[in-house]
């Protein structure tokens, strides 16, 4: 299978990864995280076992399970680890461990390695018996509410390392911190190359008219992502260049706030007829690759963002992004090179109809982008980064402060 990926990843990945698939033949890498669906944790878990199983590496994704009120501790305990004021109890903290305590029971544990994705499964540091168990973080934790990040650092000081997807999410703690960003898959049904006809299935499926240019931002309804923003953006290129604007996005399982969040933004949106708000069912790649190669302008205005996966996504597709200087987004946006980075939802209007006036520039940055993703964001990379820890972590006893 990584066969499949010569010509296209870097060679010196490829080569690294065949080396550290050598040396951790037949060990065992475990993955929790807590949702099957939605989302780009999920998203990358999909397409990251079987290419590391087919290295040899006996590889496992579990999914954690909990009832309504833990989802909803836990989605504050994010929105609190990206800035936003919550107030969580000490019964809500007690619920939080409960849950991965029934959890710890349920799913086996034993791994040579451990992986544990963000903070919902995070107290399953407690159960470890065996192995390197690693934490991973993909949220913006660079300004959190204090208590809430000193309560979960609790748990997450008991991990070998840490490790986060940007260089200022990193937290002081006194383990190992390690900065791997994520990545897309080039060949998945999200990414690959598609037919004309292809295409034109989706634009059918959702009757999107293909008679003027489309605005299109793919993203859950999340308040973080600034869907009300984007609206407001388009409006005001509205009153200069006739276009659609279309707003994709499907719920995640974890993420219970999507549904008040896209009545919102209904009513925001206030029937304009050019204003799609598309509700995909889980696993529509195929549909977001065809909307994403569709779109004139694609946008990410993001107002905390952990990476923002969907702006490699477009970059990958020849496609120069507009993106909230925040998280993850400016790894990937070079400002005037691969896209623009905005800052205000003016900011984000001007942009958009320098987009659609200049065609020929937004060619010339798309095919830059492209690159930029090719030699920084493939999924091969991101393998490879993490073995690399986990080599590392083993080689120095589970522990890299000896360092
Ligand atoms: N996505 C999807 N369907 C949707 C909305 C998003 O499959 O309706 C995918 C999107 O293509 C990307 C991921 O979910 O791969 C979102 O990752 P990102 O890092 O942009 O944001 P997150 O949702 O993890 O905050």
């Amino acid at each position: 299978m990584l066969t499949r990926y010569s010509g296209i990843s870097p060679k010196s990945d490829l080569m690294l990864l065949q080396k550290l698939g050598e040396k951790l033949k037949n060990r065992s890498f475990l993955h929790v995280n807590s949702t099957r669906a939605g989302g780009g944790v999920a998203e990358i878990l999909q397409r990251m076992i079987p290419l590391i199983n087919d290295l040899g590496i006996d590889a496992r994704w579990e999914v954690m399970e909990g009832d309504s009120s833990f989802f909803d501790v836990t989605k504050k305990i994010h929105n609190a680890l990206q800035g936003n004021f919550e107030d969580i109890t000490e019964e809500m903290w007690q619920h939080h461990f409960e849950v991965n305590r029934r959890n710890a029971e349920r799913l086996g544990l034993d791994a040579d390695a451990v992986l544990i994705h963000d903070p919902q499964p995070a107290p399953l540091i407690e159960y470890r018996k065996t192995g390197t168990w690693m934490w991973r973080c993909h949220i913006d934790v660079s300004n959190p509410v204090r208590e809430v990040s000193d309560y979960l650092l609790r748990y997450c000081r008991k991990y070998a390392a840490a490790i986060f997807s940007v260089a200022k999410f990193a937290m002081a703690m006194d383990i190992g911190e390690f900065i791997i960003s994520p990545s897309i898959d080039p060949i998945s049904d999200k990414n690959r190359e598609l037919t004309p006809d292809e295409i034109n299935k989706t634009l059918v499926k959702y009757r999107i008219p293909a008679d003027r240019p489309i605005i299109l931002q793919v993203s859950r309804f999340d308040r973080f992502k600034d869907p009300l923003g984007v609206i407001e953006a388009y409006r005001i290129v509205k009153k200069y260049n006739d276009c659609i604007l279309i707003l994709a996005g499907s719920p995640a399982t974890d993420d219970p706030e999507g549904e008040t969040v896209l009545s919102e933004v209904r009513e925001y949106a206030a029937n304009d007829p050019d204003i799609y708000i598309l509700l995909l069912p889980p696993f529509s790649d195929k549909d977001i690759n065809a909307l994403q190669r569709t779109a004139t302008v694609v946008l990410q205005k993001s107002l905390k963002e952990g990476f923002g996966l969907t702006v490699s996504e477009t970059m990958w597709k020849g496609k120069p992004v507009i993106g909230g200087a925040v998280g993850g987004i400016p790894l990937q946006i070079v400002h005037g090179i691969t896209g623009f980075l905005v800052h205000s939802v003016e900011g984000a209007a001007f942009r958009i109809r320098q987009f659609l006036n200049n065609p020929d520039m937004t060619k010339r940055m798309g095919e830059k982008s492209r690159e930029y993703v090719r030699t920084n964001f493939l999924i091969t990379r991101q393998i490879r980064d993490y073995l690399s820890v986990w080599y590392t972590l083993e080689s120095k006893g589970g522990s890299v402060l000896e360092l």
